[in-house]
């Protein structure tokens, strides 16, 4: 991906570190082998280029916003994938990293927090603010004492006999409720909490920029509203939430997994027909 994409922006891919896979070898080739593929360094309504690291659709996408104040994170990769996540960011930017926003409790999006701290500890700065809904440290917490039941159910979920369940990561230093305004080095950060795929989320809407991050509100295929064995999700309040992702008419939308942002014809079909779809399908639920 390069060239000119939409409106004003400007996208900048990453070439050398991570050669393109035709589609037809792609399918081919081990997901893992992949990792940030797309990743890419993008204008979006101000100089300051924001980063955007796709890692494949089994792990959450990580986007780097430049403030004065340092770099703000938005989630931060799994543990399998959180060292080569920074290292594409450090290959773009070397500030210290200010701020984390989990968009959930999920550990695709929250386990990378140690790497960044030891990277933290290694420079002899201080370790990143991670702010959060409240609901991200209960989740954390629920995580903790149903470990090994969960250790099973994921590993039979994503066929990793004898997988165990990482924990022990770094809590929130800050939560919200509802909605939670940010001024960070110049960059105006809005949060806004929804229940989707989990009841602890947030998306972030860079209002500048014109700048929505959807964590998995939006994965591109239909929303995953349940799965065997695990809590059933929250289809209805999911359609609300895109619908107000909507209203905001975003420039650029980075969702959480596919790739690196969505043009506006790709966000009407996430963010216009996923709500339609989630509808119906709690009707015929509920009858
Ligand atoms: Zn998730």
């Amino acid at each position: 991906m390069g060239g000119s994409l939409f409106g004003e922006e400007k996208g900048e891919a990453l070439g050398p570190l991570y050669k393109s896979e035709s589609r037809a070898n792609a399918r081919h080739v081990p997901a893992e082998s992949r990792l940030h593929e797309g990743s890419s360094r993008l204008t979006c309504g101000k100089p300051e280029n924001i980063i955007t690291v796709h890692t494949t659709y089994f792990c959450g996408s990580v986007t780097a916003i430049p403030t004065s104040e340092g770099l703000v994170l938005i989630d931060t990769a799994k543990p399998e994938t959180a060292r080569q996540t920074l290292d594409v960011v450090r290959s773009w930017d070397n500030s210290p990293i200010h701020t984390v926003i989990f968009t959930h409790g999920h550990i695709d999006h929250t386990s990378g927090i140690t790497v960044i701290d030891e990277e933290a500890n290694a420079r002899g700065v201080a370790r990143p603010r991670i702010i959060a809904h409240r609901n991200v440290k209960r989740r954390m917490d629920r995580y903790e004492a149903s470990r090994g039941f969960n250790s099973i159910v994921q590993g039979q979920q994503f066929n990793m006999p004898g997988y165990v369940y990482p924990i022990g990561q770094r809590r929130p230093d800050e939560v919200y409720d509802d909605t939670l305004a940010l001024s960070i080095g110049g960059e105006r950060i809005d949060l806004f909490h929804g229940r989707g795929e989990t009841d602890d989320a947030t998306f972030v809407w860079l209002p500048e920029r014109r700048v929505l991050a959807s964590g998995d509100f939006v994965i591109w295929v239909f929303p995953n509203a349940g799965n065997p064995r695990k809590v059933q999700r929250y289809a209805a309040e999911w359609a609300i939430a895109l619908r107000q992702m909507e209203q905001l008419k975003p420039q650029s939308l980075f969702p959480a997994m596919v790739r690196s942002f969505l043009v506006r014809s790709e966000q009407r079909r996430c963010c216009g027909m996923a709500p339609k779809r989630l509808s119906i399908w709690c009707a015929r639920r509920s009858r």
